[in-house]
């Protein structure tokens, strides 16, 4: 099968920015503490020419509908390099008038001045990287903010119009309890975001928790005390009116973060900047790690991609990552668009596993709702078993 890309075809950008102030002990994204203002001049330069680089491949191909900066933390930018930034991707790319532009904020690091330049600059949707209202598990992560610098934060963003945020949480950290978890829920659910995410800790290897996790000095909740603080906390969320539309999202009404469906939709994305991965038409293709190749390929005109990493998805493996990833949505596998896709139908593609789907029905793990194969509320505990049947 060839995938083959029409004209005006939607596309989602995501920008990486790698900078931050400092390492927190659970982190394993690719971003860097210590960098200084030259680093950041280098990088968003080569950024700039990265991004004009894509015209002639891109622009005229497709229509940008989502555009992601992520991190890293693209806060610690300042205005006029957001703003180079931005000058960059709107010369190269057609981007609709109407396409859902985020960034990713680190509380503290956000001021009125900086907001205001994002608003200008067509950022309507802002994504805080909150993760406690609690300044003790604040402090266990190794954030550098405070609760009340996400209040204050959170404030100035509403007083400067946005009108669409989303806020990151967190459960299952070392020394949190099940109160915490819901405390940080409920003070959110009052501030009143139109998303926000909750995320699990996972231990990334090469993170201090990771190495303290491996010396036995690292406390994290038990698994199943971990599966209660989510549930409680789904629960808590769905009555406040955020619809669950993802295991670890939550949206109000009209309010799902449009350029993360592409990921979980198997839809077109290009990521520019450091490390950021690409999948265009069933390609994909990484951008290097190492900012030293990143520089040197961008300064001499190439595309940083690493060849390594290009790979193009048969259609097995399409399938496979088609499903695996619609069941992270709680709306789960559309068995219409399956087949529309893949011209085969989802219970055909995948007779040999039909015992081992009905094994998960049967057991309340999986269910169908009209035409699409949904995990349960239990299924979710278990599911990456249930999703890694199908990769
Ligand atoms: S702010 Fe985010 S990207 Fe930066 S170190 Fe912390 S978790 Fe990692």
């Amino acid at each position: 099968m060839k995938y083959n890309v029409r004209m005006g075809e939607k596309l989602g950008l995501y920008v990486h920015i790698p900078f931050c102030e400092k390492k927190c002990r659970y982190c394993g994204f690719l971003s860097f503490p210590g960098y200084d203002d030259e680093a950041y001049e280098s990088y968003t330069r080569a950024l700039c020419k990265e991004i004009e680089n894509c015209n002639e491949e891109f622009a005229a191909k497709y229509s940008v509908d989502t555009v992601f900066i992520g991190g890293g933390t693209p806060s610690l930018l300042s205005e006029e390099r957001m703003e180079r930034i931005f000058g960059s991707l709107s010369r190269t790319f057609n981007i609709e008038k109407d396409a859902e532009i985020t960034t990713e904020s680190n509380p503290n690091s956000i001021t009125p001045e900086k907001l205001k330049t994002y608003r200008e600059i067509g950022i309507n949707r802002l994504s805080m990287g909150a993760q406690s209202m609690d300044d003790r598990i604040l402090n266990t992560l190794g954030r550098v903010h405070k609760t009340a610098d996400v209040l204050r934060a959170y404030e100035a963003a509403r007083r400067i119009g946005f009108d669409n945020i989303n806020i990151d949480l967190m459960f299952g950290v070392p020394e949190q309890s099940l109160e915490d978890v819901m405390d940080s829920v409920e003070q959110v659910i009052k501030l009143g975001p139109e998303h926000i995410s909750l995320y699990g800790l996972q231990l990334e290897e090469d993170t201090i928790f990771y190495e303290e996790y491996k010396s036995g000095i690292l406390d994290v909740p038990e698994e199943i005390e971990e599966r209660r603080m989510y549930h409680e906390a789904v629960s808590a969320l769905k009555i406040a009116g955020y619809e669950h539309y993802e295991i670890s999202n939550f949206a109000l009404f009209g309010r799902k973060c449009r350029h993360n469906l592409k990921y979980w939709q198997l839809d077109n994305y290009l990521g520019l900047g450091l490390g950021a991965h690409s999948y265009i038409a069933g390609s994909r293709s990484k951008v290097v790690d190492s900012m030293e190749d990143y520089l040197a390929l961008v300064n001499a005109g190439r595309r940083p991609t690493d060849p390594k990493a290009d790979s193009f998805d048969s259609p097995k493996d399409a399938m496979g990552i088609y499903v695996f990833t619609a069941l992270r949505k709680t709306e789960g596998v559309d068995m219409e668009d399956f087949e529309r896709r893949f011209g085969i139908s989802f219970f055909a593609q995948y007779r040999d596993k039909a015992d081992i789907i009905k094994e998960y029905m049967d057991s309340g793990m999986l269910k169908m709702s009209g035409r699409f194969l949904q995990l349960t509320e239990e299924g979710i505990d278990i599911s990456s078993d249930i999703m890694s049947e199908f990769v």
